[in-house]
């Protein structure tokens, strides 16, 4: 039986490194705040805009909630964030997405200051994650490589090591987890590879993930990855949010791996939920401290290979 990689307990201790952070900027004489951006009803963001703000609360790191109705333009939506990088007391802006097809998610990621863009979606702060400097590291990304990295050194395993030895398949390649856990990876010194949905249509999914020691799925798919596509090495890392109603009706959240499949086969895997969610959360508002420890002190982006 794999063993599970519990993110709740590792949020636990991310939460302290998290108020510390915030205790130096504050004592530094520094401030922080996260504005999150809305347009319309999508269920999704607005779970995660309600998420954010509890975990903000319980951190002490202020998030204003900037709701546009669905009938919104793209000159509002640029208005909004053309006030909101004038804004003192905003360090952090998070675009929740989806945004209406009408609006070019380009130009609006282009229109962030990108001190502020603690998602890292502005095409310079892309730019230097891939040059393995990243100003901000988007946050679910970097919570699947702090859940890896934690659950590495608690077996007692050296983690450079490891990463140097270690093919690692990331499934799914958005620009917002799967492209950016490509560049984590590679900043580990990993071999890396990076399959999409036509993996899975020509029916070579199996053939990539079976290979590798990490599977990062984040596909938005449940069920995708089960056991026959890991190996009994495998550390499997489940990003996948998905509804799923059971036969009475209540909807709960699975991932994109076959839990129970994959739990009797590979060495380690995070649950859903449970897993990279917790994480994420306070990866975010740890950016926003971090924008508002920058805008104190100004500090260079640095490289991140080996620890982040
Ligand atoms: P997306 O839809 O933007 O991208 C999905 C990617 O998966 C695409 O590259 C697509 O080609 C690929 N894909 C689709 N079907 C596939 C298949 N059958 N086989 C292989 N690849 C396939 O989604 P996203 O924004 O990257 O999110 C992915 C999942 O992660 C979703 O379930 C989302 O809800 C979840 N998510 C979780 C967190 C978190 O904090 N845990 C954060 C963001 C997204």
């Amino acid at each position: 039986t794999a063993a599970v990689i519990d993110g709740r307990k590792a949020s636990t201790e991310l939460a302290r490194v998290v108020r510390a952070e915030l205790d130096e900027l504050v004592a530094d004489g520094g401030q922080c705040g996260l504005a999150t951006v809305r347009v319309g009803d999508d269920f999704g963001s607005a779970m995660y805009e309600r998420r954010l703000e509890r975990v903000g609360c319980g951190l002490g790191v202020p998030v204003r909630q900037v709701r546009l109705p669905d009938t919104a333009t793209e000159a509002d939506l640029l208005d909004v964030v053309r006030a909101l990088n004038g804004d003192g007391d905003v360090t952090g802006i998070l675009l929740l997405r989806p945004l209406p097809a009408r609006i070019s998610e380009a130009r609006v990621f282009g229109a962030l200051d990108p001190g502020k863009d603690v998602e890292a979606v502005h095409p310079e702060n892309a730019g230097l994650l891939a040059l393995g400097t990243p100003r901000f590291v988007p946050s679910t990304a970097a919570s699947v490589f702090y859940l890896l990295d934690d659950w590495l050194d608690q077996t007692g395993e050296d983690r450079a090591e490891f990463y140097r030895r270690a093919l690692i398949t990331v499934v799914g390649r958005s620009n917002n987890v799967g492209k950016p856990a490509v560049a984590l990876a590679s900043a580990r010194q990993a071999a890396v590879q990076s399959v999409d949905e036509w993996a899975s249509r020509s029916g070579m999914l199996g053939w990539y993930t079976r290979r590798s020691d990490v599977v990062i799925v984040a596909a938005g798919r449940p069920g995708l990855i089960r056991a026959e596509h890991v190996s009994a090495d495998a550390i499997v890392i489940d990003v996948g949010i998905n509804p799923s109603t059971d036969e009475d009706g209540t909807v709960r959240v699975v991932g994109d791996v076959a839990y129970d499949s994959v739990l009797d086969r590979a060495r380690a895997l995070t649950p859903v939920p449970g897993g990279v969610g917790p994480i994420t959360d306070l990866w975010l508002l740890r950016n926003t401290v971090a924008a508002g420890r920058r805008r104190r002190r100004g500090v260079a982006p640095r490289p991140i290979g080996g620890a982040a």
